[in-house]
């Protein structure tokens, strides 16, 4: 079975063999040029070597690592990515990247379609990060000087962001699901001075979905900006098991004024791969500046033009474009599914913690992400009992994360022994599973037995 998982890549070396003298064809009027020469047997030493590094990972690929939000690219990315490393592109101009800026421009505007948007500005990025910094840049550019607020779940990044960006930040409690408080937020705008809300659909903890619907109402009210963070959870608008809030707010999110998502989380693709999405494609006037280097060849757009980083591996766009043509983003597709069966995993492992006596579950999944912790006396025990599950788990070949939980997510009489207003039981370390791999539904079982086997030992000591 782990040769399997490993050797899944054995059938994309037989397609790259057959496509890559039709890439060569293309280049077929060339005088042949100098073949470097290498040592054979040095190099594969270095690789051998290579690889022994390789394996001080947690075994990322396999259903057993059900920790942290972290995928396997499908084979297909990872096919497209290497024949593209043949050319090596650079999607900043058009000069470096001919092929893969169209590419590039081609995926972007299926991703912008999955979202109802037909019109829009938007590009591939590094990650979510730098996403969400155009974002808030583009943001603060409109409205300068004027708050960016996030909810206390938003991504981490966003406050540093507003600071790298010099642009105030203020953060929004969330409720007891993980999601932005609209009566904190309501307040937050009677105060005035707010340029921005970032709305995440899918946060990196929880999974948990803000109401996007009820902050647009607030937006026509106030006079604000939304930016929607779908990093995580934007593919999720494809699939039919979410619940009817979820369901809501995706169905609103045409309506935001940009969007982040990460192909690079849930849509299958290597690390390097981000997307912002503008609905007003007319602040690309923001971006506008002058090459002396790069913009010759060509008098339509480069996407360096529409782009705060330079360089950019148009490799990464030439996997998505790739990607995107085996699994289109189809309601009912292929993809779709896949990601209905993380939703179906979650749920059925949520169901389990429920009806067991040893874990608390507190908040039921929006997306694929599951939260519980392990009852104890005090809030003390449970989050060293967390710790010791999340050790023997591993010791069980199944990897999970840890999440520190504000303590009012959970019922008032959970730890009769703490004290509820010492400060260092404000928080409780939590058990986390991303179950973002389809097979994890499959493998429900053999997660479950571990998890259970994995606490009872805990709890026995
Ligand atoms: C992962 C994530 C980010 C950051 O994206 P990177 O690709 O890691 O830079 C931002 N927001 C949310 C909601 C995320 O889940």
């Amino acid at each position: 079975m782990l040769a399997e998982y490993m050797m899944f890549e054995g059938d994309s070396f037989d397609w790259l063999e057959t496509v890559l003298p039709v890439l060569a064809e293309g280049f077929a009027s060339l005088p042949p040029g100098p073949t470097p020469p290498l040592d054979q047997t040095a190099m594969v030493e270095v690789l051998r070597e290579t690889a022994i590094r390789l394996r001080e990972n947690y075994p990322y690929f396999h259903p057993l690592y059900a920790g942290q939000m972290l995928k396997p690219p499908h084979p297909i990315a990872r096919a497209a990515y290497a024949l593209a490393m043949r050319i090596n592109p650079n999607n900043h101009a058009l000069d470096g990247g001919r092929a893969s800026s169209q590419m590039e421009i081609e995926a972007v505007r299926a991703l912008a379609a999955m979202f109802a948007w037909t019109a829009h500005l938007g590009h591939l990025t590094g990650g979510g990060t730098f996403a969400n910094l155009e974002a808030l840049w583009v943001a603060g550019q409109l409205h300068p000087d004027q708050t960016i607020l996030a909810s206390d779940q938003a991504h981490y990044t966003h406050q540093r962001i507003s600071g790298v960006l010099q642009l105030p930040f203020a953060s929004v409690a969330s409720d007891a699901r993980g999601r932005m408080c609209l009566d904190a937020l309501e307040a937050r705008l009677q105060q005035g001075n707010v340029g921005t809300v970032v709305v995440t659909l899918g946060t990196t903890a929880l999974g948990a979905i803000d109401s996007l619907p009820e902050i647009l109402a607030l937006r026509d009210q106030y006079g604000f900006r939304v930016h929607v963070d779908a990093a995580y959870g934007g593919y999720f608008t494809l699939v039919s098991n979410l619940d009817a809030e979820s369901v809501a707010a995706y169905a609103a999110l045409p309506a935001a004024d940009s969007i982040v998502i990460d192909p690079h989380k849930h849509g299958l693709q290597p690390y390097g791969c981000g997307c912002i999405l503008f609905r007003d494609p007319s602040v690309g006037r923001f971006y506008k500046h002058d090459s002396p280097y790069t913009y010759f060849s060509s008098d339509e757009l480069h996407l360096g033009e529409i782009t705060l980083e330079c360089s950019r591996a148009g490799a990464a766009a030439v996997a998505l474009w790739a990607t995107q043509r085996a699994l289109p983003l189809t309601h009912g597709g292929e993809f779709a599914g896949m990601l209905e069966s993380c939703r179906s995993a979650a749920l059925e492992f949520y169901r389990r913690l429920c009806v067991s006596s040893l874990f608390i579950a507190p908040i039921r999944p929006q997306l694929d992400i599951v939260v519980w912790a392990i009852p104890g006396a005090t809030v003390e025990e449970s989050s060293n009992r967390a710790r010791a599950v999340f050790d023997a788990a591993a010791r069980r070949d199944l990897h999970l994360a840890l999440v520190h939980l504000p303590r009012r997510f959970f019922a008032s009489d959970t730890w009769p022994g703490s004290n509820r207003t010492s400060h260092d039981s404000a928080r409780v370390t939590c058990l986390r599973s991303v179950l973002m791999k389809p097979e994890h539904l499959a493998w429900i079982d053999q997660i479950w037995e571990r998890v259970e086997a994995a606490s009872q030992e805990v709890v026995m000591r």
